[in-house]
């Protein structure tokens, strides 16, 4: 089959590999009809992850047809899936409690060794996202292999089509969950930093959940356009102070909850970031975090911090005093998409949410390498690509 292959800094590539095979009896293979390129990706792609291998199939949002199951499987062929990216068993200690993306089964022991050195406990496994979190087969390809699928997938109605329901698989949600992770009070003001695709779901999701006032932060006009059609008032952090411009928007008290929804690749010139910039370069740091070192200054006294952006590594200039002598709370992690996926489907079906503005280009999975390079170097018009594996290539 044709699959997205990683092999270095900025060096994807599409090449021929296996056809994925039923490895578990709850097991099944997709064939991918639409799958998409996220931020996340843009951290592999940039080699800001680390245990990436060559040859590596990238992607973790994807949906498919259901063409081959292990007896242990509940899926039947023939039917359309959204599969979440986090990979999870179900069955353990933390799948139980609902908290997916800490499953302690899906993640291989040989792997999950690096992750439980890197962060005390090993995380969940997660497709097309380094050895890290499992070495999975990613399905920015033909065809994908689908671990524990009485779980993850879930079936879709073929009145909703391929653009309306791929976002369960990851972004749609991360964003809701980044809004529920702010524990929304009526009346409160979210700030969002970063008007990416998280980010734009995350606005949608804090009116959906309740927010008075919504202030989306980036520096790409089209984006902050695309979030101020949704109701969101903007601000380019490269026309005005942020900290200074959210004051003002709150009556001077700050915003009562802020979403980090950039992650450790946070662009700006604040001496900080410059800082974090050089030392990420010559791998002194693994992180830039000045977005998170705003959030936690811009909240008001007794706020919450919501952060869906990824993190790596270890960060230095920490405002750990902030945080404390506020006493902000602060909520984080992979998402736990399996757990969101029925709501939001019906959500989706009843048109309360809309999945489909922030797509902006859609390409034969062919383009994928041209995908990562215009996703990456023209953030501003290119919002979200999406792959289709059947269609016909047509760059030169
Ligand atoms: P993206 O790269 O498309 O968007 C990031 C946005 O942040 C860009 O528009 C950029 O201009 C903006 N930005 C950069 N520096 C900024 C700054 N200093 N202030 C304000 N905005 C700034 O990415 P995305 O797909 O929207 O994903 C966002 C983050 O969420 C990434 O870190 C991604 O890895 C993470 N993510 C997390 C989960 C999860 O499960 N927690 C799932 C999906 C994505
Ligand atoms: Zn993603």
């Amino acid at each position: 089959m044709r699959a997205l292959t990683w092999h270095g800094k900025h060096d994807v590539r599409m090449e021929t590999v296996p056809d994925p095979k039923i490895v578990n009896p709850r097991d099944a293979i997709i064939k991918i009809t639409s799958t998409a390129i996220c931020g996340s990706d843009l951290h592999l792609y940039d080699s800001f992850i680390p245990t990436l291998r060559a040859g590596d199939i990238l992607g973790h949002e994807f949906m498919g047809e259901v063409v081959e199951v292990g007896p242990g499987s509940t899926l039947k062929k023939g039917q359309r899936v959204v599969v979440p990216f986090v990979i999870a068993c179900g069955k353990c200690f933390f799948c139980e409690k609902q908290q997916y993306s800490a499953c302690d089964n899906s993640n291989p022991a040989e792997k999950a060794e690096m992750s439980e050195i890197a962060y005390g406990y090993p995380m969940s496994g997660i497709y097309g996202y380094s050895h890290l979190t499992g070495g999975y087969a990613g399905g920015q390809a033909e065809y994908v292999r689908v671990p524990y699928s009485d779980v993850g997938p879930i079936v879709v109605p073929d009145g909703l089509d391929d653009d309306k329901v791929l976002f369960l698989s990851d972004i749609l949600p991360t964003g809701w969950m980044a809004a529920e992770n702010c524990q929304i009070e009526p009346g409160d003001t979210v700030a969002i930093w970063g008007a990416g695709p998280v980010g734009l779901f995350a606005v949608q999701s804090a009116f959906l959940q309740g927010a008075h006032q919504v202030i989306s932060i980036d520096h790409n006009p089209r984006r902050l356009e695309l979030a101020a059609a949704k109701g969101a008032q903007c601000i380019n952090y490269h026309e005005v102070k942020v900290r200074e411009a959210l004051r003002e928007m709150t009556g001077g008290i700050g915003p009562d909850a802020c979403i980090d929804a950039v992650g450790l690749e946070s662009h700006g010139f604040a001496l900080d970031n410059i800082i974090d910039a050089i030392k990420t370069e010559v791998r002194l740091a693994t992180d830039r975090t000045h977005v998170l070192r705003e959030v936690i200054m811009a909240c008001r006294k007794g706020g919450r911090v919501s952060i869906p952006g990824v993190y790596g590594g270890i960060t230095d200039k920490f405002p750990i005093g902030a945080l404390m002598e506020k006493g902000l709370q602060v909520r984080t992690g992979q998402t736990h998409v399996q757990r969101y996926l029925r709501p939001l489907l019906e959500m989706i079906g009843e048109g309360r949410v809309d999945t489909t503005y922030l797509i902006s280009h859609r390409l034969p999975l062919e383009e994928a390498p041209e995908g990562y390079k215009m996703f990456k170097t023209q953030q501003n018009e290119v919002t979200k690509v999406v792959l289709k594996p059947g269609w016909e290539r047509q760059a030169a």
